[in-house]
């Protein structure tokens, strides 16, 4: 690069972090509306920098569960339909089971830790 200064790279990289001020977005954009160099810089930099944001935020096409399951073999594919369909309190009880047992584990342990020991139920009137 023939520009040297490395001021104007800095800025690019804050330009798209979207951490430039708008005062540093003038100065980098008057700065490549005359230097045809930075200009290629910048462009590549926002490429790179498009692409990997969309790697890190995959955008799944809106079709993506119907070819996840065309993918399937035919009968797995059926069986799963049909046990759902069959069984639909089942499935959702199957759903919820296991994040209620985490929160019931969860919660249990959590008094334990607090009182230093596990409260025990006494049955009848000791008195
Ligand atoms: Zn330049």
């Amino acid at each position: 690069m023939n520009c040297v200064s490395k001021k104007y790279v800095s800025l690019m990289n804050k330009v798209l972090d979207q951490e430039a001020t708008e005062q540093e977005k003038q100065v980098l954009f008057e700065h490549l509306a005359t230097c045809a160099e930075c200009r290629v810089h910048f462009n590549e930099l926002k490429e790179s920098t498009e692409l990997l944001r969309r790697l890190t935020h995959p955008q799944l096409p809106a079709a993506f569960t119907e070819s996840v399951l065309n993918q399937l073999p035919p009968d797995k594919r059926n069986a799963i339909h049909k046990w759902g369909s069959r069984h639909p309190v089942l499935t959702t009880v199957a759903i919820c089971a296991l994040p209620m047992s985490l929160v019931v584990i969860g919660s249990r342990r959590q008094t334990r830790n607090r009182n230093g020991y596990a409260l025990v139920k006494v049955s009848g009137d000791q008195t």
